[in-house]
């Protein structure tokens, strides 16, 4: 009986034809999705602590499919990295948000910067030149785009990877290290690539650990030593916010500042003080 029970698991199981065909179902929409670019970027607002001042926004994809309903990217951006499909996504994002970037400076006659999520398979030679063309095309300042990137993106082939985002931040543009705290990456490699900000994870700020208290301090602490900016992810509530600010962070995103939100809703809810 012991054998059986143990040999079951190699067997096809419901719910795995389940997770399967959920998965072969989401890859036949992606493709439809991405012949007819039918996502959408939100943006949510990074706050600078010290000023109270917007810093910018982070860009993040929306996909609502009309049979699946609204898919979280959680779910389709890995699927979307397996199949390769992130490149011309990705594309498409970077060319969304420089469009965005370029719509609000002339409506509001303000260059926002905007961070764009990067997935690995992106950091290719021809990314830079691409990013370059954007920012021509559009009249985008290279400070007006960063780039976001998390911890196990630079894991495998780390030369190819280092050299991409050299080029990158050799335009101009900011990296910032995303999901801080959750990967694998050695501090030194905070030194070795060309990052100008820290992004803690929101586990950390939700105190979701045993020692988030300890790590947010000596991320504050590490940040600091090594002259990176340090941006807390996932703020939900005030008490959260004045702990941050207590420990000198410099920037805060999270719901309790402002939920991602598409362009209109956001011209409508952080722009009522600039003029139009
Ligand atoms: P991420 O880059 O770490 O993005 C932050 C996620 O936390 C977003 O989820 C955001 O909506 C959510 N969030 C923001 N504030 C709060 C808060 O106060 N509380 C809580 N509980 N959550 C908060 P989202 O939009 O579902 O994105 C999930 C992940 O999908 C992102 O994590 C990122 O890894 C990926 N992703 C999203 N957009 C893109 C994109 O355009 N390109 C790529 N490559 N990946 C993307
Ligand atoms: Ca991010
Ligand atoms: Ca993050
Ligand atoms: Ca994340």
């Amino acid at each position: 009986a012991k054998l059986r029970g143990r040999n079951r698991n190699h067997h096809f199981s419901p719910d795995m034809a389940d997770a399967l065909y959920r998965k072969m179902t989401l890859r036949h929409h992606l493709t439809l999705a991405l012949e007819s670019q039918n996502f959408q970027l939100y943006y949510q607002p990074i706050v600078d602590l010290a000023s109270h001042q917007l810093k910018g926004f982070e860009a993040l994809i929306r996909w609502y499919d009309d049979e699946l309903g609204q898919v979280s990217p959680g779910e389709f951006i890995p699927l979307a990295e397996e199949t390769g499909q992130i490149v011309p996504l990705g594309h498409w994002i970077l060319k969304t948000a420089c469009q965005q970037l370029a719509a609000w400076h002339q409506k509001y006659q303000h260059r926002f910067t905007v961070s764009v999520n990067l997935s690995r398979a992106q950091l290719q030679t021809s990314l830079a030149p691409a990013i370059q063309a954007l920012l021509e095309q559009y009249d985008i300042q290279p400070s007006q785009l960063a780039l976001e990137l998390t911890e196990s993106t630079m894991l495998q082939e780390y030369d190819e990877a280092k050299q991409c985002l050299d080029a990158l931040a050799g335009l101009g543009l900011e990296l910032y290290l995303d999901d801080f705290g959750t990967g694998y990456s050695s501090l030194s490699q905070l030194q070795d690539l060309p990052i100008s900000t820290v992004k803690l994870d929101q586990s950390f700020v939700q105190g979701e650990h045993k020692s988030s208290q300890a790590i947010i301090e000596a991320t504050r602490a590490i940040c600091e030593k090594l002259a990176l900016k340090v941006v807390a992810e996932g703020v939900e509530t005030i008490k959260q916010l004045q702990y941050l600010q207590q420990c000198n962070f410099d920037y805060c995103q999270g719901y309790y500042l402002g939920k991602p939100l598409p362009p209109v809703e956001i011209e409508a809810n952080n722009f009522s003080l600039l003029n139009p």
